[in-house]
């Protein structure tokens, strides 16, 4: 239990300071805004779909270790994801940091994005982790970007 729980703070260490795919992105056509008032996290995620599919992913913002961690981890488990592939993963997140999913006893496509299972145990926590992924979900949910109007 403490080796995952020092795995999970190196993680969002590394990925704290070293943001993957922080940045706009200029050939996105979904994008969407998240906000986290309880802890002020706020960050914006970009899409790239192409033939319902994630051809590239990108996000900025500001706010706490864990949402930038979290927001840098799922930029890099949706890129090259179908559209349903990300809408599971994000649900399966989802339930896995409220609890609702053991991602030891069910079968699920997490990989590494289960070092954040422990977020469960702090509920102030679970929606810095969350946040990035109901963003990206809304994003992909929404309209296209009008992308001739500058
Ligand atoms: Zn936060």
């Amino acid at each position: 239990m403490s080796e995952l729980s020092d795995l999970y703070q190196q993680v969002i260490l590394d990925h704290n300071k070293k943001p993957r795919n922080f940045r706009r992105l200029e050939t996105a056509n979904r994008k969407a805004d998240g906000h986290n008032p309880l802890c002020g996290d706020q960050l914006s995620v970009y899409l790239q779909m192409e033939d319902d599919v994630v051809r590239d992913v990108s996000f900025e913002g500001t706010g706490c270790a864990i949402s930038k961690a979290a927001a840098s981890m799922m930029t890099q488990s949706v890129k090259g994801k179908t559209r349903v592939e990300a809408e599971t993963l994000f649900d399966e997140f989802h339930r896995m940091v409220t609890g609702e999913l053991d991602e030891e006893a069910t079968p699920n496509n997490l990989g590494r994005l289960k070092i954040f299972a422990g977020v469960r145990d702090y509920p102030a926590r679970v929606k810095c982790a969350s946040l990035s992924w109901h963003t990206m979900h809304a994003a992909l949910v929404g309209e296209e970007m009008a992308t001739t109007e500058s």
